[in-house]
């Protein structure tokens, strides 16, 4: 790979592309990471180019922030989906992207993973790009800081361990709500926050149709972008063949977003991930019938919500109801209540909320 990509740097220089972004580098027209089955096939979305990111210092990638104006030219988009994985879900959406031979990314939140840490292998070795979305999907502005990172690093410790490897340095805050602070967090820890530019908006509504229309009108008007699904409605998964093969015959080419490093995890948050994941094996080896699973109610007020799933906001600036994640399994909450350590962070909580003990069930 890194010779891939010091060739293209010598081609580039060759013929005057240096201007191009060092934050990003293309590193294979029509894609390493293709199958072999679907190279060359051009009766299938597939992959156009892989884009490898790197994440060093900390970047803003797609959207209003974004960092690297040029990352997509027109006609290009990335799929991504939030939330997961979710086996209803993520199931069909991964066959889906399959059968176009084409690739997203998959910004997992951790309990998620945690809760069926198959699915994530799955998901891995369909070859697709693994973020992170924070441990419990919080909305970051109505948490201390010190929280905040605790729920950014509990999900990439749960995400690492259950994937076997650690996870990209690439993280979509929940409901796309940032802080000053946890920007700045996520810089020091050399991970990049990914936007997006097209709304899916498909946690309002459960029509497949709908949500095909909302994204393929986005593109109509905005000609390329990182597009926001989730894969946690079962009409995304729906809609997805139809769009991407939609997306095919509008002549649209899918880039596939590629970590150039991965995520350096925290030890403390590594040693209770390992405690967890552990304890919900355990418990699964004596209720092999149980699957753990974590439902996300659908909100009764998904207007409020401007960028994500609109079912998880605790905050009542968005007008919702409290929607605490149910685990909807044989196993107690009580069963597995793993306490996270302190963030390594050594500055204090910015506010009074005390920042321990964290817990996984929570
Ligand atoms: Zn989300």
């Amino acid at each position: 790979m890194r010779q891939v990509f010091v060739y293209f740097l010598a081609f580039a220089s060759l013929f005057g592309l240096a201007t191009y972004n060092p934050l990003w580098a293309e590193i294979e027209a029509g894609g390493s990471v293709k199958a072999d089955a679907c190279a060359g096939d051009t009766t299938r979305l597939g992959v156009s180019r892989v884009v490898e990111i790197d994440a060093t210092g900390g970047a803003n990638i797609g959207g209003e922030k974004a960092d690297a104006k040029h990352l997509l030219n027109d006609g290009e988009v990335v799929l991504s989906f939030d939330d997961g994985p979710m086996k209803s879900v993520t199931r069909p959406i991964l066959k889906a992207l399959a059968d176009q031979c084409t690739k997203a990314t998959f910004f997992m939140v951790g309990q998620m993973a945690l809760a069926d840490p198959d699915l994530v292998k799955e998901v891995v070795d369909a070859g697709h790009t693994v973020g992170t979305h924070t441990w419990s999907h919080k909305n970051i502005h109505v948490i201390s800081t010190a929280k905040a990172e605790q729920e950014i690093e509990a999900a990439i410790s749960m995400v690492s361990k259950v994937k076997g490897s650690p996870v990209s340095p690439l993280f979509r805050f929940p409901y796309l709500n940032s802080t000053k602070q946890t920007e700045a967090y996520l810089k020091s820890r050399n991970i990049g926050a990914v936007w997006i530019d097209i709304d899916s908006k498909d946690y309002r509504t459960r029509s497949p149709k709908v949500v095909e229309q909302n994204i393929l009108a986005q593109l109509a008007k905005e000609k390329k972008g990182i597009i926001l699904m989730h894969d946690i409605h079962p009409w995304t998964a729906a809609q997805l063949p139809d769009l991407l093969k939609e997306l095919h015959d509008r002549g649209y080419k899918v880039v596939q977003f590629v970590p150039k490093g991965q995520v350096e995890t925290v030890a403390s948050y590594d040693a209770a991930a390992e405690k967890a994941l552990t304890a919900k094996l355990a418990a699964k080896k004596a209720n092999p019938m149980a699957t753990r699973a974590i439902v996300w109610p659908m909100s009764p007020t998904p207007e409020a919500d401007p960028a994500s799933a609109g079912s998880r906001h605790k905050s009542s600036r968005y007008g919702k109801i409290a929607t605490k994640p149910t685990i909807t399994d044989g196993i107690s909450e009580d069963s597995a209540p793993v306490k996270i350590p302190a963030s390594k962070s050594k500055k204090a909580p910015k506010s009074k909320e005390e920042p321990s003990p964290w817990q996984f069930f929570n």
